[in-house]
């Protein structure tokens, strides 16, 4: 693949650099994404399942939900997206990847510097008080041991707040990278569409990496579009 000058001479020169990368990267390794094409989840609306009133109404549709997202995510790998992006962890000075996604892909293709904007699929929290829990595997929703409350996923659900601290790690790379790449997100979850934004504003180069447009497409410097899986492995080798 040939790229641009340009992004060869930005990734050769960047020293701090940053990934956000959406449910597109895991694509390739089998889990579907929300708006994919496949409409995987068409009898399911995600909005009221991954959500506190989908929770409050209806616990046990969404524990099963979860459930049956699991095991789909227990039984993938990652990608050669997923081991680039190692691989960029170690030919940059300072190299973070900031993921929306809750599958725990990049820990397991070996990647150190993850922060996780919206959770892990494999901890839970007690719906009560916040205690955290492991990987639970069991059919029933289970209760917590400190105060009986009902035990859910660690993650972000449509309407809630990004934990505090991790939203502040986030955005002081986005202040201080020389280049951010966007990877298979389509940007309409906030706060994290805005990340590349403020990069772009703080002089970061921004290179967008998507199979269609996004509104990231709008102010990126440069979009390449085609498939994670094929061009990242490329685009590592630069670094290098
Ligand atoms: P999205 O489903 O809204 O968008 C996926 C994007 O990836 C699209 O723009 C699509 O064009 C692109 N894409 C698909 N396959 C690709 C490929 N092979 N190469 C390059 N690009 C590709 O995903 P989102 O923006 O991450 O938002 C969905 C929300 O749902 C996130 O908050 C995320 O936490 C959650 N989610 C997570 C997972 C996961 O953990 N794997 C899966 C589904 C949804
Ligand atoms: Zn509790």
């Amino acid at each position: 693949m040939k790229f641009k000058r340009i992004v060869i001479e930005k990734i050769k020169s960047a020293k701090k650099g940053f990934a956000l990368t959406g449910a597109g990267i895991s694509a390739p390794s089998g889990i579907p994404t929300f708006r994919g094409e496949n409409g995987f989840w068409k009898d399911k609306d995600p909005r009221e399942l991954a959500s506190l009133e989908g929770f409050e109404k209806n616990p046990e549709r969404v524990w099963d939900w979860y459930n049956e997202r699991r095991s789909i995510i227990r039984k993938t790998k990652p990608n050669p997206a997923h081991y680039a992006l190692t691989e960029m962890e170690d030919s940059f000075e300072q190299f973070a990847i900031i993921t929306q996604n809750i599958d725990n892909l990049h820990e397991e293709a070996g990647s150190r510097n993850v922060i996780e904007l919206h959770g892990n699929i494999f901890r839970n929290k007690c719906s009560e008080c916040g205690k955290l829990f492991n990987d639970i595997e069991q059919l029933e929703i289970p209760r917590c041991d400190e105060c009986g409350g009902l035990i859910r996923p660690d993650v972000v659900w449509f309407g809630e707040a990004l934990p505090k601290e991790v939203l502040q790690r986030a955005i002081q790379w986005s202040e201080l990278s020389d280049i951010c790449i966007v990877i298979g997100t389509s940007a309409m979850v906030q706060p994290a569409s805005s990340l590349p934004l403020f990069a772009r504003e703080n002089g970061a180069f921004v290179l967008e990496i998507n199979k269609n447009k996004t509104v990231i497409s709008s102010y990126a410097n440069e979009t390449i579009l085609g498939q994670a899986e094929t061009i990242l492995p490329e685009l590592s080798k630069i670094g290098i």
